[in-house]
């Protein structure tokens, strides 16, 4: 193993030198490619460019166009004058330091080692995850760390034939989830846990769903082979079903065979994900400033804010100023599952660090610097980045902001769960979607089955920016709430075109779903009253209902001359919610008091339809 002490301070990288690099060679020639970010006048894209504001200005003008050399172009137009001169065109954005996961790290190919691969467990309730994960944990201890006594920070290493791997403390997708729906995404490898004796069950799909979607490759461990009842060939028969195939029938996903509790297969297991982890090349540059993901996070009672910090690229010093999610600090002490301090962390390791101001939340993003200024800076933009996002609310993709992002062409994929009332309808659906065909974007479907919208649906479709999709299906109330707290769109439908339009309109930015009137009920004007400057109007329902502060229109004669809403509705003295057809009520209008006998108050709501 290479000595990781020697990537001290000086020698390390910082990060924003790639921010600084990726955002210097904005808006300027490179091979070629004329790269920009905005829109330019004239007189700016010709300096740019190096050529004469009149070259341009002539050649729109022999397209039979006229432009001066203060004027805006648009990006269509910035990219018709590179081809003309020569050169191809891009637009990107400009990152900000403070958004650091947003920056592009190029490392060179020298500076790239090997880096353990971080594996996290996944399968059924009952199936042995748990006892999987002790056993890995407990497997052949070696001398040195044996003293040290482990405690749960989130994450362990493991080293097998002199490489180590990295596995994920807590088993099971919600840990998973709740990293992605934060935008991180820190395994490489799944390890799907199916017992030999009950086979593949709902949560089993759910981990496939979720491997599939992160795009991380599943080792199947068939676990409980000693148990009486296991059946390993119809585990692998079923698994075919959701395309995990093992190499022995053609397919791709490495199978084991193992025994948590009696501790059977355990090393073939791990020797199977090192075989999987060169394949996948994973590497990394030990020579910059670290950068990487928080496992966990807490207050501890005597040390203050602590988290586990998985360090994803670069090295982490024990001395480091590191911004973590919004909060920042220099490094007071970093230790290891076994408490053993720290002096370096290399790519892949899990350390638990102590020194922040804050109690960062699991998921985050951090990142080391080299000096406290730059930290402390950083870590307040991000702040500020963070409320300013609280306040205006997350920007989960719903049907409104893909409708937008179509516009702007900024849409690739379209990610969709779909819930539909039998697997014939399912299957349709699939179909159906499939044959959706828009220029430059992918409809993914990253779930299709039958039956009711359920918690995880939610779950995975707030990790994944999907929306979900409901075939003759209702949400309950329950699930509806859980969708608007996650920011999860769900839109249902009865008929299959109908729900294909919507997604085809959507996709191209043609039709945006409309708000359209509803007629609840009406009532008459009978009598009127005057109460202080207040006009109540004393009604009698003719039509449907009437509820409390409804959005009305006032017609007399048929005519609308007045649109508002109710301001009080009352059943004799009390005030009442709702009144039906053939009941009288009192009621006001909300800052309007020009009622006649005689007038209609009609009700209404509005409600959202797809054109
Ligand atoms: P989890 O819910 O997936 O984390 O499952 P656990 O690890 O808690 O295991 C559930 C039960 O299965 C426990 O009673 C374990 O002792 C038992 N179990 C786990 N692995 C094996 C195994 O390989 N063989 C047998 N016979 N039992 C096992």
């Amino acid at each position: 193993m290479k000595d990781n002490r020697s990537y001290n301070n000086n020698k390390r990288i910082s990060n924003v030198n790639n921010l600084k690099s990726h955002n210097k060679n904005l808006n300027k020639v490179n091979n070629g490619v004329f790269v920009f970010t905005r829109s330019l006048s004239v007189g700016e894209l010709a300096k740019q460019l190096n050529i004469l504001p009149s070259d341009i200005i002539k050649y729109f003008f022999m397209n039979k166009k006229m432009v001066t050399i203060n004027q805006m172009l648009d990006d269509e137009s910035i990219g018709e004058v590179c081809l003309n001169f020569g050169y191809d065109f891009k637009k990107e954005k400009v990152v900000k330091a403070e958004n650091f996961e947003e920056v592009e790290i190029k490392d060179k190919k020298e500076d790239l080692v090997e880096r353990p691969p971080v594996v996290t467990v996944m399968g059924h309730v009952d199936h042995g995850k748990t006892t999987l994960i002790d056993a890995i944990r407990n497997s052949n201890v070696v001398a040195t760390e044996a003293g040290g006594i482990s405690q749960a920070i989130g994450a362990y290493q493991k080293e097998v034939k002199g490489k180590k791997i990295t596995f994920i403390d807590t088993p099971g997708h919600e840990a998973f989830t709740a990293m992605r729906s934060r935008g991180a995404s820190v395994t490489d490898i799944v390890i799907l846990v199916v017992a030999a004796d009950d086979g593949v069950m709902p949560q089993t799909v759910e981990a496939i769903d979720h491997a599939k979607a992160a795009g991380a490759p599943i080792v199947v461990a068939i676990n409980k082979i000693d148990k009486e009842g296991a059946n390993i060939e119809r585990v692998k028969n079923d698994l075919m079903n959701y395309e995990i195939i093992p190499e022995e029938y053609g397919g791709k996903n490495i199978f084991c065979e193992i025994s948590a509790k009696k501790n059977i297969g355990i090393e073939n297991l791990m020797e199977n994900i090192l075989l999987l982890s060169e394949v996948l090349e994973l590497k990394a540059n030990p020579k910059r400033y670290a950068m990487g993901t928080v496992l966990e996070a807490k207050l501890d009672k005597g040390e203050g804010p602590k988290a586990t910090l998985l360090i994803q690229n670069g090295t982490l010093n024990n001395s480091d100023y590191v911004v973590v999610g919004t909060s920042y600090g220099h490094i007071r002490r970093m230790v290891n599952e076994h408490q053993k301090v720290m002096k370096t962390a290399t790519p892949s390791t899990p350390v638990s660090v102590t020194g922040l101001n804050e109690v960062p939340n699991a998921g985050d993003h951090f990142m080391a610097f080299p000096t406290e200024k730059e930290a402390r800076e950083i870590a307040a933009k991000r702040h500020l980045q963070r409320e300013e996002q609280e306040r205006s609310g997350t920007a989960a993709r719903s049907l409104d902001d893909l409708y937008k992002q179509a516009q702007e062409g900024e849409i690739t994929t379209l990610n969709l769960l779909i819930r539909a009332d039998s697997t014939g309808s399912v299957e349709a659906l699939k179909s159906s979607i499939m044959k959706i065909s828009i220029k430059g974007v992918k409809v993914n479907i990253i779930r299709a089955t039958a039956g009711a919208i359920t918690d995880s649906d939610i779950a995975l479709a707030s990790a994944s920016n999907a929306i979900i999709y409901g075939f003759n299906v209702r949400p309950t109330a329950n699930i509806k709430a859980k969708a608007e707290e996650e920011k999860v769109e769900i839109r249902l439908h009865r008929i299959i075109y109908a729900l294909i339009e919507e997604i085809e309109g959507a996709l191209k930015g043609l039709t945006k779903p409309e708000l359209k009137e509803v007629t609840m009920g009406q009532m008459e004007v009978r009598n009127l009253f005057k109460a202080n400057k207040l006009t109540i109007a004393g009604c009698y329902v003719t039509e449907g209902h009437i509820k409390a502060r409804s959005k009305i229109h006032l017609i007399r004669d048929g005519i609308i001359i007045y649109d508002g809403e109710l301001a009080s509705l009352k059943r004799f003295k009390d005030d009442a919610s709702d009144v039906k057809s053939g009941f009288e009520c009192g009621a006001t209008i909300l800052g309007y008091n020009d009622i006649h006998e005689g007038d209609v108050i009609e009700a209404f709501e509005m409600k959202e339809e797809a054109k």
